[in-house]
């Protein structure tokens, strides 16, 4: 597994490859309670969940990062291990996956890492919350038009929500107004290929702030995206 890290220009400590280790082993222990991933062989899971998580490492500037919608870590719990100093907050709808991640942080020995329990939508208007963060990142959970009004009133101005997706043509051209809305700005969109997957990067910087008006809640952002 060293290799494949190495391949993507990622040198792995002997600490970070017992701590992957250690999360695979959890993953593979709690998935059929929890639902946690559709993959579970061991390559399978290295590349599509560790090393995909891992490739926005390079791209983070900051101190602090907000993960909406972890699911069962990804990307919050990569990047944790491979940037130690990085203060990580997991927000997840999900009572069974919170309490998998907060397993995961206490198994790993991960210090500045807090889950909460709760709906991007609601903890974004709580003043502890909106605009606090240097980098918002989301995997997985919504079109980029509604992702962008779950994640960009997260982050400060100044900072960047970065969204991992597919190929995302499409979708990027679908958000350009709600970004605009939300004060956000596109910075650059990476695309790069992991083994024989497309894979795309969107970094948005913020660029002013987010009117108090978003997000709407009540589902407005999936059934009518900005
Ligand atoms: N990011 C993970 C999980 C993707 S599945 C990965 O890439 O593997 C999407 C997850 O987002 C689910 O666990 C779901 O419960 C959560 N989710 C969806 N909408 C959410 C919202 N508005 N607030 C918080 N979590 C949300």
């Amino acid at each position: 597994m060293e290799k494949l890290f190495n391949d993507y220009g990622i040198n792995l400590t002997q600490k970070q490859l017992i701590l992957f280790e250690k999360y695979y082993n959890l993953l593979i222990e709690y998935n059929s309670k929890f639902n946690l991933t559709a993959i579970t062989e061991k390559k399978e899971v290295y590349v599509k969940h560790f090393l995909d998580s891992c490739l926005v490492t390079d791209k983070i500037c900051g101190q602090t990062l907000i993960d909406i919608g972890s699911g069962g870590g990804f990307p919050a719990i990569p990047i944790k291990i491979i940037n130690e100093n990085l203060s990580v907050t997991m927000v997840e709808a999900t009572g069974k996956k919170c309490e998998f991640l907060k397993e995961v942080i206490n198994n790993l020995n991960l210090d500045n890492v807090r889950v909460i329990n709760g709906r991007a939508e609601e903890l974004a208007k709580d003043k502890n919350f909106r605009e606090n963060f240097d980098v918002c990142t989301a995997r997985a959970v919504a079109r980029l038009n509604s992702l962008c009004e779950y994640c960009i009133p997260f982050v400060r101005v100044g900072g960047q929500f970065i969204s991992l997706k597919a190929k995302a043509e499409e979708e990027i051209k679908e958000a350009s107004n709600a970004i605009k809305v939300l004060g956000g700005k596109v910075k650059e969109i990476v695309n790069y290929s992991l083994i024989d997957a497309e894979r795309t990067l969107i970094i948005i910087d913020k660029i002013n702030k987010t009117d108090n008006k978003f997000p709407r809640g009540h589902g407005k952002e999936r059934k009518n995206p900005l």
